[in-house]
């Protein structure tokens, strides 16, 4: 049995202050049936990291070197220090607004796993590859590139987010039966590259327009392990439903 893997991505939202509030409201009501989780920006971490007994913390990237001349730029070791032990990578802003490729995605899923951290590896297509009937070709290729020379055992232990790109933020979320039919043909692809066990294993998150009327649905899918949600995560109302949703 996978354990569902519910994480607030929050993009460029909240301050250390308003991160304060939220932790300390939001930790003590999770539970055991799933893990849950936050993905914070840079900043807003350690207040998250020192406020969280219960909830994951995550960054929301990194660079897969160490140092160097890479002005903005935060690396593993950077997040290590502070405590840090997930990451989300290659979120489709970051795909669309800031160059991440399959190949980065590729190198920061290795450094981060060769650090001990869990990777959030996201996919999906866009609106125009949707409706063209492209959706599968393209996730399959998106794992390809980004899990090409990663270890069977590592794999299993990592997260996948699939999400459609013209699910997220627009309030249109996939409907259950679209986005169990895609974390399906993610997870064969899986079964392709390193066997049914790994895939068995590896944990599938839906992610675009996922609020707490509707995670249930999406959590009661075969193949769908959990949701990786924006908008609907940055309000404690909104984050507890969704906490109170998951049963
Ligand atoms: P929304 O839940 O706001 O659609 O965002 C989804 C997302 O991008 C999570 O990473």
């Amino acid at each position: 049995m996978r354990k569902p893997v519910i994480v607030g991505n929050w993009k460029m939202n909240k301050t250390i202050a308003e991160t304060k509030e939220f932790v300390a409201a939001i930790d003590p009501l999770v539970h055991d049936k799933a893990t849950f989780g936050i993905a914070t920006p840079y900043l807003d971490l350690p207040a998250a990291v020192e406020g969280c007994k219960n909830l994951i913390v995550a960054a929301e990237n990194c660079h897969f070197e160490d140092k160097g001349a890479f002005t903005g730029e935060v690396s593993v070791p950077m997040l290590e220090e502070i405590g840090v032990k997930w990451c989300i990578i290659g979120h489709s802003e970051r795909r669309q607004m800031f160059g991440d490729t399959n190949e980065t995605v590729n190198k920061k899923a290795k450094r981060l796993i060769a650090a001990g951290m869990t990777p959030i590896i996201c996919c999906g297509e866009t609106l125009e590859q949707f409706e063209a009937g492209q959706t599968e070709e393209w996730v399959r290729s998106q794992m390809r590139g980004c899990l090409d020379g990663l270890e069977a055992e590592d794999v299993a232990n990592l997260v996948i987010a699939y999400e459609p790109i013209w699910a997220i933020g627009t309030g249109k979320n996939a409907t259950k039966e679209i986005a169990e039919n895609t974390c399906a043909i993610v997870r064969d692809e899986v079964r392709k590259m390193f066997g049914d066990d790994t895939a068995e294993r590896v944990r599938i998150q839906y992610g675009g327009s996922v609020k707490p009327e509707n995670i249930a649905e999406y959590l009661a899918e075969e193949d769908i392990d959990g949701a990786l949600i924006g908008g609907a995560s940055l309000k404690i109302d909104s984050f507890t439903a969704i906490i109170n949703a998951v049963k």
